[in-house]
């Protein structure tokens, strides 16, 4: 078969790479048809089965290991890097995405495009540092200055804007999407994953549903991305000639509230809910449920579920953030002028990928 693309996924199994795996080999897709690499650290996982994918068991981390297995890949022609460690430190992250860098540009003499993906922490800095900094007024917008602070999207960006620019005729665009919502249960970051583990130990317990949030988060419009959508933003990126060398915002392009996905959530696992209650303080889930590890385990069982471990398929930590938030909308204005016009229903969007983990036997 011949390909008119080629496409190097780094961070496959994430919420953003499982979706860019499944859609860039489609038929329909733009710059197709795609040959796809893909990248990650631990061994292929049985639920990417189905995507035609060349997979690459690779430490990002390791020079030696990225250039022994990168470089040989000279039919590149575009980087998609939907990574990062899972510590929000700023030298690791950096040398992860130098040393793919490092091993492809020099190699791969039809390279043409890098889609390096960050997130909206570009516009009110690291989760270590959520509520001391003064963050950006929203909706954010792309060409806003940098805040004064540490911040490993703003090392990841100016890593792309140098080694780019060491080879002639090559572009790049960066993508911020808001809270992803996606599938992967190697996730770092899957807010579904952790509802979805969180209302099946409810029902599990005969016990309602019960938000633990603060009345901010409750309340407020909150805006997400579907993982699908991401990966048409970052194709779309990869093969305008309207979207070369910018930043992109990437969202569903409406608003919803959480008040609104915890009814759905508790409608999908036929539990009784219970919203957030008038001077309620937050619950930490990370707390809550830190010895459900047994239970898990019985639900995999009871079920006949893919194997998995509680703190794999449920970052609580993660969720613990999203339910004291508020006030994170993005802009998707320059998106509308530049020419990508995709959009989602996050309500859809966010049930659609509850029943992708329940197709998958990650939740029962
Ligand atoms: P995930 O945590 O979902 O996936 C990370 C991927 O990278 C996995 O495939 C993982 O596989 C791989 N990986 C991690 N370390 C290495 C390594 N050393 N070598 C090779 N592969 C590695 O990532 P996201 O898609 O969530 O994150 C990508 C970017 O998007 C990040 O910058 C994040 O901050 C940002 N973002 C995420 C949001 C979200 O809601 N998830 C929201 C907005 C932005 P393995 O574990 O096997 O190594």
């Amino acid at each position: 078969k011949s390909y008119k693309s080629v496409a190097l996924v780094v961070g496959v199994t994430g919420i953003a790479g499982n979706s860019l795996a499944q859609v860039l080999p489609l038929s329909g897709t733009p710059g197709g048809p795609w040959k796809v690499y893909g990248v990650a650290r631990r061994p292929r996982p049985a639920w990417t089965a189905n995507h035609p994918l060349r997979y690459i068991q690779c430490d990002i981390s390791n020079e030696e290991d990225a250039i022994t297995k990168l470089s040989p890949l000279a039919d590149v022609t575009h980087i998609f890097y939907v990574s990062w460690m899972g510590s929000e430190d700023c030298d690791v992250n950096g040398t992860m995405f130098h040393n793919v860098l490092k091993s492809v540009i020099p190699y791969a003499p039809n390279l043409r495009h890098i889609c390096l993906q960050t997130g909206i922490k570009h516009y009110f800095g690291l989760f270590e540092s959520y509520g001391k900094i003064q963050k950006h007024e929203s909706p954010f917008l792309e060409d806003v200055p940098r805040l004064n602070t540490k911040n490993f999207y703003y090392n990841l960006e100016d890593i792309l804007f140098r080694e780019a620019k060491k080879k002639e005729n090559l572009t790049w665009s960066v993508h911020r999407p808001s809270l992803v919502f996606g599938f992967s249960p190697y996730s770092l970051m899957n807010v579904i994953g952790a509802l979805c583990v969180y209302a099946a130990i409810c029902k599990h317990e005969k016990k309602p549903l019960t938000y633990p949030g603060t009345k901010g988060s409750w309340d407020c419009y909150a805006d997400a991305a579907d993982a699908e959508l991401i990966a048409e933003h970052q194709i779309w990126a990869a093969v305008d000639p309207g979207a070369k060398k910018e930043a992109f915002n990437c969202t569903n392009g409406d608003v919803f509230k959480w008040k609104q996905m915890w009814e759905l959530l508790a409608q999908e696992f036929g539990v009784e809910l219970v919203g957030y209650k008038e001077g309620q303080e937050q619950r930490s889930l990370e707390e809550m449920m830190k010895d459900k590890g047994p239970v898990w385990d019985a639900i995999v069982r009871e079920n006949g579920l893919l194997s998995t471990k509680l703190e794999e398929v449920a970052p609580w930590w993660f969720a613990d953030i999203v339910f004291c938030s508020e006030d994170l909308l993005s802009s998707m204005n320059k998106n509308k002028r530049h020419g990508f016009l995709g959009f989602r229903d996050s309500k859809k969007s966010f049930v659609s990928w509850i029943e992708k983990m329940r197709v998958n036997k990650i939740i029962p």
